[in-house]
């Protein structure tokens, strides 16, 4: 009945779940709620790992994961907060920004991970790639389709804006995407530049300022600052040299 019923991780645990049950002297309804339990747990899993794999995460990062006392100029306050992804409910947009080698890429996939375990559908996409699928399209008359296509996942995250400069046309499409997904979707995006350099990168301030308009209406910012975390480990295990300490009184002992 359990295979008919597809509750296969109930029918699958069952001997084990019901053997614990009588161990810990469970109610009916608590063995009921013990079961379903397993069941529930075993789908979030799977849903979990389905959608992580449509997500295309280039890496696994999470924010356990993350250094905080590393990185002092973010509030973790404020990234427990992010995770909790209301803003992912809302429709908000976030940017993180920052030099590179910072963890901006590592926060934008364990946020994006935390949106999928709140249920939210996820892409993951380098804003080169973007610009590519947009541009691509465009040239082969499925402009619409890609649009539509990118339109879909509750919260779109863009990597690595700013590190290239934009063709003209792709700051348009870029537009064009930004407006079709205002208010309806969330988009988080990772840039090496600040917000007023954002016209030089799309190569257009007319479109730059609109992008913006929409961006920064309800919006959150992450700005971090300091050395690149690769090259701190780099230098902590000796590869590069750490920049010179003066020396201090007794140091020649
Ligand atoms: P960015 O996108 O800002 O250039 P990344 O997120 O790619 O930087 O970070 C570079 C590498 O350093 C990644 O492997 C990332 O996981 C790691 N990293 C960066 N900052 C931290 C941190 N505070 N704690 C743990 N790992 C970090
Ligand atoms: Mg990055």
């Amino acid at each position: 009945m359990l295979t008919r019923l597809k509750l296969t991780a109930m029918r699958d645990r069952l001997d084990g779940l019901l053997d614990e049950a009588a161990r810990c002297d469970l109610s009916l309804r608590e063995t009921l709620a013990l079961l379903c339990g397993a069941e529930v747990a075993h789908r979030d899993e799977r849903r979990i790992q389905m959608d992580t794999a449509i997500a295309k995460f280039p890496h696994q990062r999470t924010l356990e994961a993350f250094d905080f006392a590393a990185q002092p100029s973010l509030d973790p306050k404020q990234v427990r907060d992010l995770a909790a992804c209301r803003w992912v409910a809302n429709g908000d947009a976030l940017l993180i920004q920052g030099p590179p080698g910072v963890g901006k890429s590592h926060l934008a996939i364990a946020l994006g991970r935390e949106a999928i375990r709140h249920g939210y559908s996820v892409l993951f996409t380098s804003a080169t790639a973007l610009v590519t699928t947009l541009v691509k399209g465009h040239s082969e008359g499925k402009l619409e389709q890609r649009l539509s296509q990118l339109s879909k996942p509750r919260l779109l995250i863009l990597d690595e804006f700013g590190y290239l400069p934009f063709e003209p046309a792709a700051a348009h499409l870029l537009f064009q995407l930004i407006s079709r997904r205002y208010e309806r979707g969330s988009i988080l995006i990772t840039s090496n530049r600040v917000v007023s350099d954002w016209g030089t990168v799309l190569g257009d301030h007319v479109v730059a300022t609109a992008i913006l308009d929409r961006l920064l209406h309800h919006s959150h910012v992450l700005t971090i600052r300091g050395d690149s975390y690769r090259l701190r480990e780099k230098r902590r295990s000796g590869l590069i040299k750490a920049t010179p300490v003066p020396a201090q009184a007794g140091a020649s002992e």
